[in-house]
């Protein structure tokens, strides 16, 4: 398995993961407040909903800034951001979305399989090598 460079990478890829998650929530819980509130004809609520809609944005926007620096330390293909690149005939989704699958795996099991390339990384630094201390 292999294993990350630096606690930045680290730490990009733990906050790549929820940031996608939180945006996905946020995104339904938009959807479902401005849909009760056109049901309701309540203002308040439909403001709310605006507030969360662009709560959205502002995730989506940091997601991708983050993800698109959290790299896979083989294939160098960022692995939570969604490019053109055909994957790995083993990779597999969940919820229809590979980028799920690897923000689930991290935040459950502290490792992911990268989509593109298919090897299996581990959360964590990488240990020095002694001539490199
Ligand atoms: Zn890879």
């Amino acid at each position: 398995m292999h294993r990350l460079p630096s606690q930045t990478a680290v730490t990009r890829f733990r906050l790549a993961s929820l940031l996608l998650l939180a945006a996905c929530v946020s995104a339904l819980s938009a959807v479902g407040v401005l849909g009760y509130s056109m049901y309701e004809q309540d203002k308040f609520l439909m403001i709310i909903g605006v507030a969360l809609l662009c709560t959205t944005l502002i995730l989506v926007i940091f997601q991708l800034l983050v993800a698109s620096r959290a790299r896979c330390p083989l294939c160098l293909t960022p692995a939570l951001a969604s490019k053109g690149c055909s994957k790995h005939r083993s990779a597999r989704r969940l919820l229809g979305s590979y980028r799920f699958r690897v923000a689930a795996s991290i935040l459950a099991n502290g490792h992911f399989r990268c989509p593109y390339c298919g090897e299996p990384t581990a959360i964590e630094v990488r240990p020095r090598r002694a001539h490199e201390a």
